[in-house]
This record gives structure tokens, sequence and C-alpha cells, in this order.
């Protein structure tokens, strides 16, 4: 049974991995350790926690925002049975998780020694995102309807709380993929410079995927292959 979960625990944090480099997420800061500073922190067995645990950090100066920088806090569950039923109650529980993290995250020297030296930088963000993922991947099955009313998602500490169940990580590999089927150099757009979907309004990319488009219905990217520019979209 430890074994088992040991493996899941493994296959989770590489699928994870492979993922969020995908979207141009640098996602080499893995299974780092924060020391908890509550005492109202609690682990499993009700004792005060040391530490806390997050399993991918992604902390970049924004491109789409400049005056922004923004730590990405993700959490990774992986199970190798399929989604439970009681979704609200497990979210509850994964989120209060990671929202504790993320409280003794900002105070702990880690993250302030991110931003140091960079220019323009005005705002600190921290963005929260639970990478939950079931054995059962090619079902695209998703969790977020079973969420949607969970208290957590109101009561979030974070600047953005983003769920990534098997359907958006679906929709979002095959996004890429069609991108690059034909265009061999394509980029993410800013979705907020692109409510138009006009390609002139299209003035900002990147081959980092922004925040706000994992929970988009429409992935837009821009191609500059060729010497041309050409607007691709999913949806
Ligand atoms: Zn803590």
């Amino acid at each position: 049974m430890g074994e088992k979960s040991k493996t899941s625990g493994e296959d989770g944090e590489k699928l994870a991995s492979d993922f969020f480099n995908l979207i141009g997420w640098n996602a080499n800061k893995k299974g780092l350790s924060i020391p908890c500073s509550d005492s109202n922190h609690l682990n499993k067995d009700g004792n005060s926690r040391k530490t806390h645990g997050v399993d991918i950090l992604f902390p970049a100066q924004s491109w789409e925002n400049p005056q922004d920088f923004v730590h990405h806090l993700i959490s990774v569950k992986h199970t190798i049975k399929p989604y439970v039923k009681n979704l609200s109650s497990k979210f509850n529980e994964f989120s209060s998780d990671i929202q504790e993290a993320l409280s003794c995250y900002k105070r702990s020297s880690v993250s302030s020694n991110y931003s140091k030296g960079k220019s323009r930088i005005e705002n600190i963000k921290y963005v929260g995102i639970l990478f939950w993922i079931s054995e059962y991947l090619s079902t695209k099955e998703s969790v977020l309807e079973g969420i949607s009313s969970s208290r957590s998602f109101s009561d979030s500490k974070f600047d953005g709380f983003y769920v990534l169940d098997n359907r958006r990580v679906h929709f979002i590999r095959d996004s890429i993929k069609f991108a690059k089927t034909d265009y061999s150099k394509t980029e993410f757009v800013n979705i907020n410079d692109s409510s138009s979907l006009d390609p002139a309004d299209f003035n900002t990319s990147s081959t980092v995927m922004p925040a706000a488009l994992l929970a988009s219905n429409v992935i837009p990217f821009k191609s500059t292959c060729l010497g041309r520019v050409d607007k691709l979209i999913n949806r």
C-alpha cells in the first residue's frame, strides 16, 4: 500500500513537471519544505506542523504585467483511482493545505529572496494551483462541476486560484498540440489584450503561458513562422 502511494506520488510529480514545462513554466523548484510559523497549523496526527511541503514552485516576474512578481504555488494530487465521489470535502481539504502553506510561505525568507533585485516590481502576488489528476487520464473527467460551489474558493487568500483536473490538462495539452501541428514557432498571447480576438491586438506574447489561460476556454496563440503573424485559437 505504502509502495503504491509512493509510486502514485512519483507519477503525479512527473505528470505535473511535464505539464508545467510544456506551458513554459520552469518546473525545477520541486519538493520544497517551507518552515511553519503558525502553531494552529496541524499535521494529520493533530500536532503542530514543523514544515509545509510545496510540490512545485514557480516564482516569476509577469511578462503580461511586468510590475507584478507572482509566486505560483502548485500542489500535486494524483490518484491511481477514479476521482472520489465527495469532491467538495476533498477539495476543501486540499485547498486548506495549500492556503496554510501559502501563509507560512509569505512569511518565510524563501519568498522574499526571489523578487530581490528585480526592477519595476510594484506588486507581489500569490497564485495557488491544485493539479488534481486521476489515473484515468483518458476519461477527461472533470472535478470542477463538483466543487464550483465550494466555500474555499471564496475564502482564498490567493490573488488567483486554479484547479487543473483531467479535463483541463487534456484541453491545454491538445491546444498546444493543435498549434504545433502546423506551426513550429508559437507563443501564448495575453488574453487581456485579446478580448476582440483580433490578431492586431496580439501585441505581447511569450512562450510562458499566462496563469489566466489555465482556466480559459479559449487558448489564443500567435505564430511568427516565415515572418508572418497568424492567430490560432483553440476553444
Ligand atoms: Zn504553517
